[in-house]
């Protein structure tokens, strides 16, 4: 695991449980860390707590963070957030249980996840024809293991989706990377009036806008009277001058760009919505679906 492979590059590595956020801000200032690997959930939420505490990101000596277990460290607003947040350089990294637990991580350059080649062989299908994607092209991420002993798999399918380039990246590689890092879940995908998109794509919208804060939930529901469906994001405002009709039309502007749907959105105060330390779930579907 990642654990290992940092003792083996003769890092100190210290354990720390995914819910011990004030632990974790105790030690960014005593011993003080100098890098930080967590979900881009949990730094945004450790960077909270630290500016409760009147903690500056000048007064840590952390440097660096790679950031896997969900996607947020390849979308732009969210690196911005963590980087500013931490004064940190803020890298992707993925790994998945069943393969092993980081297979493709960025390199200095930010240019996607480049993938560990010489243990495995990356495939994109698209998984309507089960034919190889063209490079570039989005399709679900399947792995074969070259080298594993033990329990190799051939072929796994992933349910991630990405692209692929085997362009040489700025930084000398040569191994395949997927720009963009992992793009979303086959079956996270949000199919709304014929339109779909992902969750990550309402995380871009919503951490664009400084006015906001970077939690947030979608809800799907059905409207018991005209039973036409309704999709509402609910975020939290920082201060509540935004919370009026002139913002809230600029921001679903924003998603109506970005998801081509206008979702209601709905703004509650400050620290409403539960703070995600893991896996974030942020989708709440209770649709009635016609039979
Ligand atoms: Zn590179």
């Amino acid at each position: 695991s990642s654990h290992y492979a940092a003792k083996a590059m003769g890092c100190f590595v210290l354990p720390i449980g995914a819910s011990m956020a004030e632990r974790q801000v105790d030690y960014l200032v005593n011993p003080g860390s100098t890098v930080l690997l967590s979900t881009p959930s949990f730094a945004l939420y450790i960077a909270e707590r630290m500016n409760q505490r009147g903690i500056d990101p000048s007064d840590i000596p952390l440097r660096i963070g790679c950031f896997g277990g969900e996607a947020g460290a390849e979308i732009a607003p969210t690196r911005k957030k963590i980087q500013t947040r931490l004064g940190i350089e803020a890298y992707d990294y993925f790994g998945l249980a069943e393969i092993g637990p980081t297979c493709s991580s960025e390199c200095e350059e930010k240019a996607g996840l480049h993938w560990v080649e010489d243990h495995l062989l990356v495939e994109i299908i698209d998984p309507d024809t089960n034919k190889r994607c063209d490079p570039g092209e989005t399709g679900v991420l399947v792995l074969t293991h070259l080298t594993k002993e033990a329990v190799p798999m051939l072929r796994y399918w992933s349910d991630d989706l990405a692209r692929l380039t085997t362009e040489k990246c700025a930084c000398g590689r040569t191994h395949a990377r997927s720009e963009g890092g992992i793009l979303g879940r086959a079956d996270d995908m949000i199919i709304y009036k014929g339109a779909n998109f992902y969750p990550v794509q309402v995380e871009k919208v919503i951490r664009s806008f400084e006015e906001l804060g970077d939690e947030f939930r979608i809800r799907l529901s059905t409207d018991e009277k005209t039973g036409i469906d309704v999709i509402t994001v609910i975020a939290e405002y920082k201060t509540k001058e935004v919370d009026n009709v002139e913002f809230k039309n600029k921001v679903k502007r924003a998603f109506r760009e970005e998801l081509e749907v206008t979702p209601e959105l709905d703004l509650v105060e400050p620290g409403t919505l539960e703070r995600t330390m893991f896996k974030a779930k942020r989708v709440e579907d209770k649709r009635v679906k016609a039979d």
